[in-house]
């Protein structure tokens, strides 16, 4: 009987992990900024920027992460380009404080929200 295995090489396993961590990270922040605000910053560290500017950070961590995922055809960046387009086609119907987000999104990405509901 053979041991199972995930088929996950070391570099494969590497990638997944960044994305994890860098996931985790922008997790933190979004916490701080719930129970603080986006302004807050460690009293102990302000040189480490405030909550908005460690937010974009990560985020910033996690978007290289899933280029670093693509373009090594772990996955799919056009299949992950269809979900963020399908998401933001689809997700206004269960959002109920977001009408100007959606009119902004909709004057950044009118391609996007072409034919969907005003
Ligand atoms: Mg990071």
């Amino acid at each position: 009987m053979s041991e199972f295995s995930t088929g996950l090489s070391k570099s494969q396993i590497e990638r997944l992990s960044l994305l994890l961590e860098e996931l985790g990270e922008a997790q933190q922040w979004i916490g701080k900024i719930l129970r603080h605000g986006y302004d807050s910053y460690d009293p102990t560290n302000q040189r480490q920027g405030d909550n908005k500017q460690l937010l974009e950070k990560e985020l910033g961590d996690v978007l290289f992460a899933i280029e670093l995922l693509a373009a090594t055809d772990d996955l799919d960046e056009e299949l992950i380009d269809d979900h963020r387009i399908a998401k933001a086609r689809k997700v206004w119907q269960w959002l109920h404080h977001q009408g100007i987000g959606k009119k902004k999104y909709t004057e950044r990405h009118p391609s996007i929200m072409e034919g969907v509901q005003p």
